[in-house]
């Protein structure tokens, strides 16, 4: 018999609206410090400003359920299979107590989160992948859960749209989780085939199995101002190629310039995007303004 992978939860799916689940975020301090310029600011105010900092510009991190609430219409999402928790299926020392600690530190039970939710009325599918929950790297249940909503896409003909951000492959899941890597592009081939719009919106910072795998696939491929996105870090490959890499090497702009991606998307953008590319890819009417 084989072993089980994952814990599944409660076998009911339980639906939780974003309304809920805002109660449960963690409790964050009174002031941020920009990363990058290092201003402080009221991390109230940042947060209405979708994280983004009102003096440089730099787009620090949104948690999962925070992105989902700013590109859904009130009340719509849905979330699936929310109690799927990792089970050790290596035995790798020390991996439960890892995941347990994320989960308090986050109260997220995985490193993504997956539903259906609607954009100015238009449905669709949707993963978003939480960088504070193991580095957002991909072990059984974040492949679980991503392979399972593509699904009911297919099945329901729906859009779908990816949030990726992660380290990569989940090392104390070993081959089960680079697996993770080819199960998933065969979730996103059915879709494919089925005619259906994938639009993979790849965040800072997206590197690994997840940028060799389902984040680079899409449709539509977007990102955010100055993400890092690739495969191996920077040192690795100069070591590897004896050669000093370009500044902005990896960087989102990057790949725009070099024809990996089709948009570097600001974020105060990010609903207008992707609401314009639902309606046009299920064949409503866009509106001139958006
Ligand atoms: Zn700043």
């Amino acid at each position: 018999m084989f072993k089980d992978f994952f814990n599944r939860g409660s076998k009911k799916k339980k639906y939780v609206t974003v309304q809920d689940s805002k109660q449960n975020d963690v409790p964050s301090g009174i002031m941020t410090k920009c990363p990058k310029c290092k201003k402080i600011m009221y991390t109230k105010e940042l947060s209405e400003n979708l994280n983004v900092c009102f003096n440089c510009d730099h787009h620090l991190s949104l948690t999962a359920y925070k992105r989902i609430e700013a590109i859904s219409d009130e009340g719509t999402f849905k979330e699936f299979d929310k109690g799927m928790t990792s089970a050790n299926p290596l035995d790798f020392p020390g991996y439960e107590e890892k995941i347990q600690k994320d989960q308090s530190k986050t109260d997220l039970n995985e490193a993504v989160v997956t539903g259906t939710a609607e954009l100015d009325g238009t449905k669709y599918g949707v993963a978003v992948m939480d960088s504070r929950f193991r580095m957002g790297s991909m072990g059984s249940v974040v492949g679980e859960k991503i392979c399972r909503i593509i699904d009911y896409c297919t099945e329901q003909r729906l859009p779908f749209i990816l949030f990726s951000a992660s380290g990569g492959a989940r090392m104390q899941e070993g081959i089960i989780s680079l697996m993770q890597m080819g199960k998933t592009s065969v979730s996103l081939k059915r879709h494919s085939d089925a005619g259906l719009l994938y639009i993979s919106y790849i965040t800072h910072p997206t590197t690994g199995g997840v940028s060799a795998s389902f984040a680079s696939v899409g449709d539509i491929n977007l990102s955010e101002p100055r993400a890092l996105i690739g495969f191996a870090g920077r040192r690795v490959i100069e070591q590897t190629i004896n050669e000093k890499l370009p500044d902005d090497f990896q960087t989102a702009e990057f790949l725009l310039e070099h024809g990996q991606l089709d948009k570097v998307v600001h974020r105060k953008d990010m609903r207008a995007t992707l609401s314009q590319l639902l309606k046009m890819h299920t064949g409503q009417e866009v509106k001139k303004d958006a």
